[in-house]
C-alpha cells in the first residue's frame, strides 16, 4: 500500500517551506492518491509538526480570549493565525487529559482542524500511560476514559481516525520512565542487561499486542484512509556488541502483526550517534512503508543529520517530526533570540546579575517576525513586559516556533543544493554548508555531525552491517569520550581540528 499526500498541480501557500519556484517544480512529482490531506506533503520531504499543547486545550475549553490579539489569533493552523498558516500539527489526547477535557471532535470547536487541508498526527500517549501513575490499558469500551488515563486501544484508534490524518499505535517505551516526571531514567550509561530486560521484554509484548489490536480494528471499522503507524524505538542503550540489537529485536517482533502505513520512531535527538545508527537501520530494513514520524526531534543538529540522510536514502519516505520545545516561552519566558542563532534567552524585567547570562531586559525585543511585529503593533514595542499573562506566553511560544521553522527551512535549503557530497569536503570554511554549520555549532558538534554523515554514507555504499563493523558507538556517558558519539575505528579522533 503506497499512499502519500499532495494534489497534483495545485497551488498552495508555501511560506514555511521553500521558495515557490522549487515548490512548483516539486508539485509535478506529487502523486494524486491522497484520500484526505492536500496541503502539500510530498514524498522525500521533511515537515515539522508542532505539538498542540495542553495550554491550547485549556484556552479553548475556557472559551476565553487569551488567543485573540487584535485581528489575529495566536495559533499557526488557522486562516487568521498570527503567523502564515502552517498545515501540520501533532495532537496527543493523553498529554491534554491531565488538565483539560479531551474533546470528542477536534474538527469542531477546539482546534477547528480541517483534515482535508491539514496533516494532523495523533500520538498514542503510550509514553504518558507509562509515565503517570494510575493509568492502564482496558478491554471494555465502558471503561475507556482519557481523563482517568484508562485507554482501550480500539477506542483510542477510533478517536485518532476521527480527529487525525495519521496516528501511532499505543506503544510502551522499551526503557523505564520516571513516574509523573516525564523524565527517562538511565537511557544511557547503564548496563542494559542488568535492568533493561525487565522493562524491554514486557513493554515489547504489550506494544506488539496493542499494534495487533489496532491493525485488526482498523480493518473492522473500514478506516482505510487513516494512516496507521507502527512504533519503533531508537532510544535504546548501545550494547557492547551489536549496538542495534534491541532495535532489531523490537522491529522483528512488532512488524509481524499487521499492515501499517508508516513507522513512528522515537529517537534520542540529543545523541546524534544513536540517530545515525537508527537511520542506518531504517535504510537497511524498512522498505514496506512510505511514512515516517519522528518523535521529539526538532533540535537543529538532528535535523542536519536527517536532512543529509534524506538526500541519498534509497527509500523515498514522507517524513514528519514534532516537538514541544518551542513552549519554553510560556513555561520559562525563554525567547529564541535571532541574534544568537536562535539560542534561548530569558525575558526578564530584572537586570541579570550574571554578566554571562544573556537576557532581554527592557524596551523592544530584537525580532521583527510576524508574531513580534504584530504584538508590537498591538501591545507596544516592549510587549513581553507590558503584561505577563498567558497571552504573552503563547506569543513567545509562537515566536519561538517561527524561529524554529526558519532554521529547519534553512537546513533543508542548504542540503538541497549541497547533496551528499558535502561529506567529502569536511574542512572549516571549505564550502557554504560547513561555513554555515561552523557558525551554528561548536567544533565538537561539527565533528559529531561529520562522523554521523560519514557513517550514513558508508551504510548507503556498503550496507548497514558492514558500516556498523567499522564504526564505534560511544555512550554519552562514556568516561573516555565525551565528544563524538560515532567514530570510525581506524580514524579515531579528528586531530586536524
Ligand atoms: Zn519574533
Amino acid at each position: 500500500m503506497e499512499r502519500w499526500f499532495g494534489r497534483e498541480g495545485e497551488e498552495r501557500e508555501d511560506i514555511f517551506t521553500k521558495d515557490s519556484v522549487e515548490s512548483i517544480e516539486r508539485e509535478d512529482s506529487f502523486v494524486d492518491e491522497s484520500p484526505s490531506f492536500s496541503g502539500g506533503f510530498g514524498m522525500g520531504e521533511i515537515s515539522y509538526s508542532p505539538a498542540v499543547s495542553v495550554l491550547y486545550a485549556t484556552c479553548f475549553e475556557a472559551e476565553n480570549d487569551v488567543l485573540q490579539v487584535g485581528d489575529r489569533r495566536l495559533t499557526w493552523w488557522e486562516d487568521f493565525s498570527v503567523v502564515p498558516k502552517h498545515d501540520f500539527m501533532l495532537v496527543n489526547p493523553l498529554t491534554w487529559s491531565q488538565q483539560a477535557t479531551v474533546p470528542e471532535d477536534l474538527t469542531e470547536g477546539v482546534l477547528g482542524a480541517d483534515l482535508s487541508d491539514q496533516f494532523v498526527f495523533a500520538d498514542s500517549g503510550g509514553f504518558q500511560v507509562k509515565t503517570f501513575e494510575g493509568t492502564c490499558v482496558v478491554d471494555s469500551p465502558d471503561l475507556h476514559d482519557f481523563e482517568k488515563m484508562q485507554v482501550m486501544p480500539e477506542k483510542l484508534l477510533e478517536w485518532q481516525v476521527k480527529n487525525a490524518t495519521a496516528g501511532a499505535i499505543l506503544d510502551f517505551p522499551p526503557y523505564r520512565v520516571g513516574a509523573n516526571s516525564g523524565a527517562t531514567e538511565g537511557i544511557d550509561g547503564m548496563n542494559m542487561e542488568s535492568w533493561g530486560r525487565e522493562v524491554f521484554t514486557p513493554n515489547l509484548q504489550q506494544s506488539t499486542e496493542n499494534a495487533r489490536r489496532a491493525a485488526v480494528h482498523r480493518e473492522k471499522i473500514g478506516a482505510d484512509d487513516f494512516l496507521l503507524y507502527n512504533v519503533l524505538h531508537g532510544m535504546i542503550p548501545f550494547a557492547e556488541e551489536e549496538p542495534y540489537r534491541y532495535v532489531k529485536e523490537w522491529y522483528s517482533q512488532i512488524s509481524e502483526v499487521g499492515d501499517f502505513d508508516g513507522w513512528c520512531v522515537g529517537v534520542d535527538s540529543g545523541n546524534l550517534g544513536k540517530l545515525a545508527l537508527f537511520l542506518g537501520f531504517i535504510d537497511e530494513h524498512i522498505d514496506d512503508v512510505s511514512h515516517l514520524h519522528f518523535l521529539g526531534t526538532s533540535a537543529i543538529p538532528a535535523r542536519v543529520v536527517l536532512e543529509y540522510w534524506r538526500n541519498f536514502s534509497k527509500d523515498d519516505f514522507g517524513i514528519t517530526l514534532d516537538s514541544t520545545g518551542f513552549e519554553v516561552g510560556s513555561q520559562y519566558r525563554s525567547f529564541f533570540n535571532p541574534l544568537l542563532h536562535g539560542e534561548g534567552v530569558m525575558v526578564s524585567d530584572r537586570e541579570p546579575n550574571d554578566p554571562e547570562k544573556f537576557s532581554i531586559s527592557e524596551g523592544s525585543v530584537p525580532c521583527s517576525c510576524a508574531v513580534c511585529g504584530h504584538m508590537s503593533r498591538v501591545r507596544g514595542p516592549g510587549w513581553p513586559f507590558k503584561e505577563k499573562t498567558a497571552t504573552e506566553g503563547v506569543a513567545m511560544n509562537l515566536h519561538n516556533l517561527n524561529m524554529l521553522l526558519q532554521r529547519h527551512r534553512m537546513v533543508e535549503g542548504m542540503f538541497q543544493s549541497a547533496g551528499s557530497g558535502v561529506v567529502d569536503e569536511f574542512e572549516r570554511d571549505s564550502s557554504t554548508v560547513w561555513k554555515i554549520l561552523g557558525r551554528l555549532f561548536s567544533d565538537e558538534s561539527l565533528v559529531e555531525l561529520y562522523e554521523c554523515m560519514k557513517f550514513l554514507r558508508r551504510v548507503d555504499n556498503d550496507g548497514f552491517y558492514s558500516a556498523v563493523d567499522d564504526f564505534r558507538f560511544f555512550s554519552k556517558y562514556d568516561p573516555d569520550r565525551s565528544g563524538a558519539l560515532v567514530s570510525e575505528k581506524t580514524v579515531g579522533g579528528f586531530s586536524d581540528w
